[in-house]
């Protein structure tokens, strides 16, 4: 099983574990215990073999961080390539979420999966520098307009359609 900073604070330091009550503390089974016991998670051999948790909560902790792989400005992170990549064609798309905070999208150049990244605006600023971005939260709704403008200059008033008299 996956192991995740959770599970590792659930470990105590100053405990001394079995290897079956290691496996209930991290949420695991005994198989993965002594999985991470062969990586070089500190244990202390014998029958049952002991694991101090002041050595072994350290350890996992670490193994996470190990593991992490943060995105530069300009990267998403694809969930299906496991990797931050920089979207597709160097273009982004700045969208809000329901909260209303600034959401980067982006497609993966590798698989094309639509990646998402919550984004600040100091960052939207220096995501310009370096991608082609497309701010799509400053566009008008819809509502209450007869014809739909299209990629037109946001903000720019809105002209109703001329009707042709005998037509
Ligand atoms: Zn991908």
């Amino acid at each position: 099983m996956r192991l995740s900073a959770q599970r590792a604070r659930r470990v105590h330091l100053h405990r001394t574990y079995k290897l079956a009550e290691f496996a209930l503390a991290t949420g695991t089974c005994r198989g993965t215990v002594r999985n991470w016991i062969k990586r070089g998670m500190p244990a202390i051999a014998g029958k049952p073999t002991l694991i101090p948790g002041r050595l072994a909560k350290p350890w996992l902790i670490e193994q996470i961080k190990a593991r992490k792989k943060p995105c530069a400005v300009d990267e998403l992170f694809c969930f299906a390539c496991q990797e931050p990549v920089r979207p597709a064609f160097n273009e982004a798309e700045i969208v809000e979420n329901r909260h209303g905070e600034a959401v980067m999208r982006g497609l993966c150049a590798t698989c094309s999966t639509l990646m998402h990244k919550r984004v600040s605006e100091a960052q939207i600023s220096e995501i310009c520098l370096h991608l082609i971005v497309q701010d799509a939260r400053r566009s008008s709704t819809l509502t209450g307009c007869l014809v739909p403008p299209v990629n037109c200059a946001l903000g720019a008033p809105h002209e109703e359609p001329k009707v042709q008299p005998g037509k």
